[in-house]
């Protein structure tokens, strides 16, 4: 079946075909990788080893740090603003989706906040413009949502912030296709859409944020301690790191994130091209420019219409295609591991849909 959930989502077969080879015996030490103990110099290997891929393919430098974490991206919403959101300081949001909004509903448990754009008047059909930002004064940083996997918007360039501390949840869109990583103060993202299975979230952050977070929290929520233990300060989600490296081996193998963006965009094009010539038979949710690759919002003519869609496609192998319930119709979510015949698949099929129904 070709899988466009919206995550768990689906995985490169190369990367589950070799995880399926070494399950039993990993590097000859006659265990799975799930038995090994996360202090064995095999462990570390791969700790280590997914922290440099991850650095090499977004072109990081030794003033940044890949830490692999657990929670999800939702406890990065707290621990961003408890670490870095101090008493007299506001801490900016620009809401572009139901993601950014829990973001910063968080944020105000924490400490004073500030919304500096919302795109939610329309149903967050867009990102804001940049002239459309209106930053508090000198706020502790910005906070954004790269890719809006529930409306299928994503930000198509980055503004630039100067030196205020820029920090992105990018569960949905990371490593998509190249973008300046060094702009960024911190990202974030849960691994089980882009870079693997859930249980481990991967945080990108830079050095002085590091010397700069709070000593005040419980040393689980501190990323001081995770930096300073390489993400081994507890039971690291060992399995779920080592699946990580392989989609970050996969990855480069491809040709990192250009050959990527290439991949990605001739995927999506396949999709917005049916909505697009389809004469109002599929309406897409998203404004053209503000249009994600990785999640693509579609309604039909009505919800009986929807129904049937998402029905004969489950039978055609085509799953996971129910949009989220704030936006109703369809969702495709095609990120890095779906195929291009996967999408050739769900196009072909949306063809024949609208040919029979429209
Ligand atoms: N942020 C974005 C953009 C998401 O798409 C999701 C999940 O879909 C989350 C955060 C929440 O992630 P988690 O379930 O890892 O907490």
């Amino acid at each position: 079946v070709f899988n466009f959930n919206a995550g768990p989502a689906t995985l490169p077969l190369a990367v589950l075909e070799e995880a399926q080879r070494e399950l039993l015996n990993y590097k000859g030490t006659g265990m799975s990788v799930m038995e090994i103990s996360h202090r064995s110099k095999e462990y570390e290997a791969i700790n280590n080893e997914a922290e440099a891929n991850m650095k090499e393919l977004l072109g990081l430098g030794s003033n940044y740090r890949v830490l692999f974490l657990q929670g999800g991206a939702s406890t990065q919403f707290a621990m961003v603003p408890m670490n870095f959101l101090g008493a007299g300081q506001k801490a900016d949001y620009i809401l572009t989706g139901s993601w950014s909004e829990k973001a910063l509903k968080e944020a105000q448990k924490i400490g004073q906040t500030h919304v500096a754009a919302t795109t939610q008047e329309g149903n967050y059909v867009r990102i804001p413009k940049a002239d459309e930002i209106q930053l508090s004064e000198a706020p502790a940083y910005i906070h954004l949502t790269s890719n809006n996997t529930i409306f299928g918007t994503q930000w198509q360039s980055f503004p630039d912030f100067g030196d205020i501390p820029l920090i992105a949840d990018m569960s949905s869109d990371i490593l998509c296709k190249p973008f300046d990583a060094n702009k960024f103060a911190l990202i974030y993202a849960g691994a089980q859409k882009n870079l693997g299975p859930s249980g481990v979230t991967v945080v990108i952050i830079r050095q002085d944020m590091i010397e700069k977070a709070s000593t005040k929290l419980p040393s689980m929520l501190r990323y001081d301690i995770h930096a300073k233990n390489n993400s081994l300060y507890n039971t690291p989600p060992s399995f779920s790191v080592y699946m990580v490296n392989l989609v970050l081996c996969w990855l480069k193998a491809q040709g990192g994130l250009a050959a990527m963006e290439k991949h990605n965009l001739e995927k999506a094009a396949l999709i917005y091209d049916v909505i697009d010539s389809s004469n109002g038979f599929y309406k897409g949710h998203a404004d053209k420019d503000s249009r994600s690759i990785m999640n693509i919002t579609f309604r039909l003519l009505n919800e009986d219409l929807e129904k049937a869609f998402a029905s004969e496609a489950t039978k055609a192998g085509l799953i996971g295609l129910k949009g989220h319930r704030s936006v109703g119709g369809m969702r495709a979510s095609i990120y890095n591991a779906m195929s291009r015949e996967g999408c050739q698949a769900l196009a072909d099929f949306m063809k024949e849909f609208m040919r029979k129904n429209g």
